[in-house]
């Protein structure tokens, strides 16, 4: 069994950034849970699924692999034979994950694959369920979360910096749904785990909560 830091959060919460310095600093493995529901997302809109059709989008989770694969270090995601790392941050299969992955089929699909590499290695795995249904025996359980305006800011800020054009009424709107689905749907909603340790990000910068969460990490260590 590996050393298992699970870090849950709504969307925009800076888990991905905060996860990715933590495991260069401990050499733990990041795992991106949120890409493996994008690299089916990916599969449901090429099988040309409207993301409301639940039971097609249950049908079409048979057919469908996923996997994962490290590069230097960087986690490339694995759908049905074919590296499809390059597509998942698109919008669109953004909102396509955040409908599926409330199907209980979808999440049973993944629920092995992020067990397996916890069990075998010293896992930061980031996602919406893990301190509380992946992994409710990991080392250190974190819940990042902030507000919906600075997440929002955070968003347009950083699309806004690509060259894209957005609209910020129209990210908070989204990331509003986002959090409803996540928190609401009934199978391992989007909560914080009885035992961990709630970080707001919304006033704090990168490396604060960095070492807040390293420090957590050393103690649990000891
Ligand atoms: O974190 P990210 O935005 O990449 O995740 C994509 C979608 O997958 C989220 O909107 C969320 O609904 C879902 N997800 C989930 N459980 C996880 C990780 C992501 O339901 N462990």
């Amino acid at each position: 069994m590996g050393f298992n830091v699970a870090i849950d959060g709504p969307a925009g919460a800076g888990k991905s950034t905060i996860a990715k310095l933590v495991a260069k600093k401990t050499g733990f493995i990041y795992v991106d849970t949120g890409a493996m529901y994008r690299a089916l997302a990916v599969h449901f809109i090429e099988e040309g699924l409207d993301g409301e059709d639940l039971s097609a989008i249950e049908r079409a989770c048979q057919s469908a692999s996923v996997s994962i694969q490290y590069e230097n270090g960087v986690q490339k995601v694995i759908l049905n034979g074919e590296d499809v790392s390059a597509l998942i941050r698109q919008e669109q299969v953004g909102n396509m994950a955040s409908k599926s992955s409330t199907v209980p089929k979808v999440r049973e699909k993944l629920l092995e694959l992020q067990r397996n590499l916890a069990d075998q290695e010293d896992v930061i795995m980031d996602g919406r369920d893990i301190g509380t249904n992946i992994l409710p025996n990991a080392e250190v359980k974190i819940y990042l979360t902030a507000s919906v305006s600075t997440r929002a800011k955070r968003r347009f800020d950083e699309l806004t910096e690509k060259g894209e054009r957005c609209d910020y009424d129209e990210i908070y709107h989204d990331i509003e749904e986002r959090d409803y689905r996540d928190m609401n749907r009934e199978t391992a909603p989007l909560k914080q785990a009885e035992d961990a340790i709630l970080i707001d990000s919304s006033d704090r910068t990168i490396s604060e909560v960095v070492s807040e969460i390293m420090n957590c990490i050393e103690n649990r260590r000891k």
